[in-house]
């Protein structure tokens, strides 16, 4: 089939690789001239493990291309719409500006039975507000929303083998036009048997903000127990393992730590309650505020430890923060609260350098007034106390003993609770975990 992909993000670059991959002809569209000048030179744009494999591959098909020219998505079939929808400045719900734009640049291009798939994560009633835009239009044409549910740092394979599809529109019927030509695109995983649902444009709206506040609401519990394991002395990775073996718990999710963060669960659950407002149903999400200040207060306790750990004070004391991204396998900064907690530690008088095997420029851009050093040994050496905040593996496997030799203090916290503490005490550190004794 012939696709385009409006927007070339996170989301966006990788779901059109994979959709050349399954064969498609596709040509991806965004309106930043840097990250298209990347993508059609098959470089990755941000890091994602095999994508820039997956580019190259493709691209030598001739199945793949880049433009900034939205007249380029004249003669699809089918068009995803995968642009950003963040929070917007100063309020909680989500800026739909760029998702409004991208429709209005499609409009002219789309012909009778095309196809408009929406992939951004939006607020509900979006969908039904933008299939009446594409009526007046092209009353011929079809909205189907998508949503997305890949995980950075896996993206690719949840784009090739996702758990499942869901398909939602205006009928909520299967026999809708729209649900054939989205099974064609999706051929290959639909016949390895990812299963799909076909619902009506809000469910399948909200199903995306459902599965997230979700998530969100695990973590949050989880951090929840640890500040009550650490009131009452008990440890909070032992009761994950425990609670966790209950089926109906499940394990996934309870690591207690410093939070949640990137450029999806933060802002997606504050545009859903932002949203239940407008609905008149704000009280169903009164609990999601308590999530977000839960985690929010990770953040703080970090500091409050990281403080503790430095024997009272933070002023002129070298901290080394490992990890700035806001989870391992993802360049991703939005959010992270790595590198909030490390700008925090610096206003407090610390002396911040952060490390991050690939997060250091967008880090910098974010806040240039701190010090990034990529090189780990670099990075510890003359260190008052070491901060593990994103738990890359290279992270995880340091060595304590080796590490010693580099810093001026054998102080650590452990902000994911991933180094065995009896390994790091016996070799002579003063450890910290969250949530644990
Ligand atoms: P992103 O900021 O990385 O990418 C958005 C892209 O859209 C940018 O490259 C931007 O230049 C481009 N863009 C903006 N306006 C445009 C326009 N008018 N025409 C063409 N391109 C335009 O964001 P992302 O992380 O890829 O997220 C995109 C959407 O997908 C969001 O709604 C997000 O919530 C959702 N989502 C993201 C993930 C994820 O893990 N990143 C997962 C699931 C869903």
């Amino acid at each position: 089939m012939r696709i385009s992909v409006i927007g070339c993000g996170y989301l966006g670059a990788v779901h059109a690789a994979c959709m050349a991959k399954l064969g498609h002809h596709v040509v991806g569209i965004d309106v930043d001239e840097r990250k298209i000048a990347e993508l059609s030179a098959a470089t990755a744009p941000f890091y994602e493990p095999g994508l820039e494999d997956l580019l190259k591959e493709v691209q030598e098909t001739g199945r793949l291309s880049f433009t900034t020219d939205m007249a380029s998505a004249a003669g699809s079939d089918v068009h995803f719409i995968c642009v950003g929808t963040p929070q917007k400045k100063g309020e909680n719900a989500a800026d739909m500006s760029y998702v409004d734009a991208a429709l209005r640049g499609l409009l002219p291009h789309l012909s009778a039975g095309d196809v408009v798939v929406g992939k951004s994560t939006v607020p509900v009633g979006t969908a039904s507000r933008l299939a009446e835009g594409i009526a007046e239009v092209q009353p011929e044409a079809h909205l189907v929303w998508n949503p997305e549910f890949l995980r950075e740092g896996h993206a690719v394979s949840d784009t090739l083998n996702p758990d499942r599809f869901v398909y939602g529109v205006a009928d909520g019927s299967e026999d809708h036009p729209a649900v054939a030509i989205l099974d064609e695109v999706y051929d290959a995983p639909l016949s390895a048997g990812t299963p799909r649902l076909v619902s009506d444009l809000a469910t399948a709206e909200l199903v995306k903000t459902a599965a997230n506040s979700f998530l969100a609401t695990k973590i949050s519990f989880i951090n929840a127990m640890a500040e009550l394991c650490e009131a009452a002395g008990a440890d909070v990775t032992q009761l994950a393992d425990a609670i966790g073996m209950d089926d109906r718990i499940g394990r996934k999710f309870l690591h207690a730590g410093i939070g949640f963060g990137g450029g999806c669960l933060p802002k997606d659950i504050r545009a859903f309650m932002a949203r239940a407002g407008e609905l008149g149903a704000d009280q169903a999400l009164t609990f999601l505020r308590e999530v977000d200040a839960i985690n929010m207060r990770r953040r703080t306790r970090v500091v409050e430890l990281s403080r503790e750990l430095c024997g009272g004070s933070l002023l002129g004391k070298r901290i080394t923060v490992l990890g700035a991204a806001f989870k391992p396998e993802s360049d991703d900064v939005r959010d992270s609260p790595a590198l909030s907690i490390a700008a925090q530690l610096q206003l407090q008088g610390a002396v911040v350098t952060v490390s991050d095997p690939k997060a250091l420029a967008n880090a910098a851009r974010r806040f240039p007034e701190l010090q990034y050093v990529e090189d780990t040994d670099t990075a510890v050496k003359n260190a008052d106390a070491l901060l593990l905040l994103t738990e890359w593996q290279q992270y995880r496997e340091m060595d304590p003993h080796t590490v010693k030799q580099y810093v001026t203090e054998p102080r650590i916290l452990d902000g994911r609770n991933v180094l065995d503490p009896g390994k790091w005490r016996a070799a002579g550190w003063h450890y910290r975990g969250l949530g644990r004794p």
